[in-house]
This record gives C-alpha cells, structure tokens and sequence, in this order.
C-alpha cells in the first residue's frame, strides 16, 4: 500500500478528550478514527490489524473444531426474559430499541441465550453433539464509564464461542482443550508470557469462571499472582479462591491487568432455562449442557498498544503489524532513486510482502517520525546513500539493530518472515 494514497494523515496531538495511551497513540497514527467516548472506527490501517489478530484466533478456534458463523445485533426480549437477563438490574449494559410497532428489542451484548434459542431448532438427539460454533461480532454494551480507549468500548469486537454437550464430561473436556487453545492465542499475540489462567467469579453452575488477564497498568482489573506465577486470582473471588486452592493470600501480591478472555461454564442452567433438550440414548429428554468462551479483540489491540509502544509510537509485534515492512523513500526528487524505490516496492510486493511504501514527497525527519509512531517492526531506508552501495538501512524497531541489506537479501528475509 502507497502512503500517499491513504486517506488517513498522522496527527501531533490526540484529541483533548481522550485519557487513554491507547487511543491517544492509535489516533495520532491514523489506526482509530474517535467517533464519540467509547466508539471507535476503524481504518483501513487499524483494520488490517484487526484482521490480523482475528486471524490468529480463527485458526486456533478452528483446530479446536469450531465453526464460524455470525449472529444477529437484533435480538427478541422474550429470549432473554426466559433466564432473567432481559432485566437491567442483572444485566446493566443493555441498549434497548423498539420497532415501529412498539415491540421491544435488545442490542446484543452477548449471544449465550440467542445461541441457545437456535440451536433449539437444530439438535434433538445426543447423536447432534456436541456442537462448537464461534463469531466476530461487534458487541453493544451501555458501559458506564468509557474512559479506556479501545480496551473498554460501547462498541466493540469480541470473539464468542458456545459449545453445546450432552454430558458434564464432555463439556470439562472440551472446556480444557480451549484453555489450551487461549493460551496459544495469546502466546501468539506477543503477550502470552503476561498473561494468567485467573480464577473469577463463576456463576450458577461453576463457583468460578476463568479469565485470562494481561499484565498491563493502564488495565482496570487488580489480580493477585504469587512470585512463581503459577496461581492467579482476582482480586473479586480473593477469598473464595485462596480457601479453594489453600493458600494464603500473604503469598499472593496485587498487580494491575486487564481482562482479555473469559471463559465460562453455564452447565444445565441455560438448558433448563430455556427448555432447550436432546433425546439420550435411552430417549429421555435431557437439558443441554452450554460452555462460552469470549476474548476481547478490539481490547486485545488496546493493551498490545499499551505494552508494546516507547516516547516515538507503537511497536507493533510482528504477527499482528499492519505490514511487514515499512519501506521509506528519501531523496526521491531524484528520479533515479524514485525509480529504485519504485521498483523495489514492486518487487517486495511480487515477493509477496506485506509493505507500506512511504512514496510521500516529504523530509526525512517528518517520515522517520510518522514511521516509528505507525510502528511497523521493520524500517528499510531507501536514499541516495544506500543506492551508491546497493544497500537498505533495516531497522529493527523492536531492538534498534541496523542492518545493511542487498535488494536480494532483503526479499528473502521478508518473503519468509512475512507468511503471518
Ligand atoms: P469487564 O469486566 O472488563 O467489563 P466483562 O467480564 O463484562 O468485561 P465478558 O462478558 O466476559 O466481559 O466479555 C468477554 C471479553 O470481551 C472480555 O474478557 C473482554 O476482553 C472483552 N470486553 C468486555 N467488555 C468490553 C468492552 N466494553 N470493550 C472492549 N472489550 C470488552
Ligand atoms: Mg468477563
């Protein structure tokens, strides 16, 4: 992609209203457009990161058999009043319209009943599950405070998976095989070493729920992990948690985090709500057995920026940047290195690399400065200098390493390093 053909231009200063380093850094870099406190757009830029990491979880919510549908934002009230969860004092984000008609719905902030309601009309025997179904869906919550850039938006993009058992067995195993599956997730995303498997607050069915939380300050959770970080509680189930487990909460010390996945077991509850029953081999009518499994996408990107950025930008990891290469053009008034240039986007591109061209007519200092706030891993100069000795400068924005490459060179280390 040209960066003179985006529409979006880097900015100085964030918008006076926004707190958050998140969003502050997303917005000057032209990846979130901020349409008002907690709704956020997405460009083209932070689209491609989005993608990215939705990508990442697909595969893994693939292997683990899951299959991709999407659900609807419109949903009717009577499918919620049949667990209690229309009502706003046990659910106190919900956005409600009406149609012309005055009949009521809601805006989906989740989809655990909606999911159970259609499943309703399509499994009638134990010979029908399990079932493993997942979406990207943009979620519509009425938060009260919106004070977190992306990480906590009204509107926002969540991963949500349900799977559907016939036995309790089932369902723990299968409960099991996705913690795996997060932990790749995350792993995958560049924060799986700060990121802990956390006892939560359960539900009906289970005393606890598991989240998984990531280290980060400007997170709005407080867990508390002992020094080998093998247990982690939050800090809402303390006491629960530590009696549960034996250990005493002098070992365990507070730590900021935000909450970047929750999983959870409904068991029967939703089942038994709802009616929503299977056949068993001996043909009696059972109550289906529901697990969820949610992570934050949009506040995924949220804390990687919060994490991953110094005094200049983001710094993207690897597997989730925009681009594989940023490639800047000096000197381009110089129609012979404009040319080099030229042909050297091309021919990353027909390499197949990911590559933002900065073809901008623009001083060196104002693109050094617009490259490190964009935050792509890797920068390859291309300038008069670099073309007397048929080499790039490639900076290394993780570490700062330089190194001078040949054009051929360059290829081969970006089209293998690209494949993500
Ligand atoms: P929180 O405690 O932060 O309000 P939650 O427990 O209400 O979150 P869940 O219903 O568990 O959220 O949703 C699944 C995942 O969606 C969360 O683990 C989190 O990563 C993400 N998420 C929840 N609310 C928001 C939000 N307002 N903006 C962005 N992501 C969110
Ligand atoms: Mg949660």
């Amino acid at each position: 992609m040209r960066q003179s053909k985006l529409f979006t231009k880097t900015r100085k200063e964030a918008p006076a209203d926004e707190t958050s380093r998140n969003a502050q850094l997303l917005i000057r870099a032209g990846y979130v457009y901020k349409v008002m406190a907690g709704v956020y757009a997405y460009t083209p830029l932070g689209l491609r990161v989005l993608e990215n990491i939705k990508q990442i979880v697909r595969e893994e919510m693939n292997a683990v058999g899951g299959q991709e549908l999407i659900m609807t934002s419109l949903q009717p009230k009577e499918v919620w009043e049949g667990t209690g969860r229309w009502s706003e004092e046990v659910v106190d984000v919900w956005f409600k319209t009406k149609l012309q008609d005055e009949t009521e719905l809601g805006l989906a902030w989740s989809h655990e009943e909606a999911i159970m309601s259609m499943m309703a009309g399509y499994v009638s025997s134990y010979k029908d599950l399990p079932i493993s179904v997942y979406q990207f869906q943009t979620k519509l919550r009425n938060e009260l405070r919106a004070k977190s850039g992306i990480m906590r938006g009204r509107e926002f993009v969540m991963k949500d998976m349900y799977s559907l058992h016939a036995t309790k067995e089932d369902m723990d195993s299968y409960y099991d095989k996705v913690t795996e599956a997060y932990k790749k997730i995350y792993q995958r995303l560049g924060v799986g070493d700060d990121t802990f498997v956390t006892f939560a607050s359960g539900g009906a069915f289970t005393k606890f729920s598991h989240e998984f939380q990531t280290l980060c300050e400007a997170g709005e959770d407080v867990l508390y992990i002992n020094r080998d970080k093998t247990v982690a509680v939050n800090e809402e189930v303390l006491d629960a948690a530590t009696a549960e487990i034996g250990i005493s909460k002098e070992e365990l010390s507070p730590t900021k985090t935000a909450e970047v996945g929750n999983i959870f077991k409904f068991g029967t509850e939703k089942g038994e709500q709802m009616h929503v029953t299977f056949k068993d081999s001996d043909g009696n009518d059972k109550p289906i057995y529901l697990a969820s499994y949610g992570i934050g996408i949009t506040r995924v990107m949220g804390v990687i920026v919060e994490k991953f950025s110094d005094e200049k930008g983001i710094v993207w990891p690897d597997a989730v940047s925009p681009f594989a290469i940023h490639l800047v053009a000096l000197n381009t008034d110089d129609a012979e290195i404009k040319d080099w240039a030229e042909g050297v986007y091309e021919g990353l591109k027909a390499a197949g690399v990911e590559v933002l061209f900065d073809d901008r007519d623009a001083r060196a200092g104002e693109k050094f400065a617009d490259s490190d706030l964009l935050g792509i891993p890797y920068r390859a100069v291309v300038s008069k200098k670099g073309k007397e000795n048929g080499v790039f400068e490639v900076v290394n924005r993780h570490t700062g390493e330089i190194r001078m490459l040949s054009e051929a060179e360059l290829y081969a280390d970006f089209a293998t390093s690209s494949g993500a």
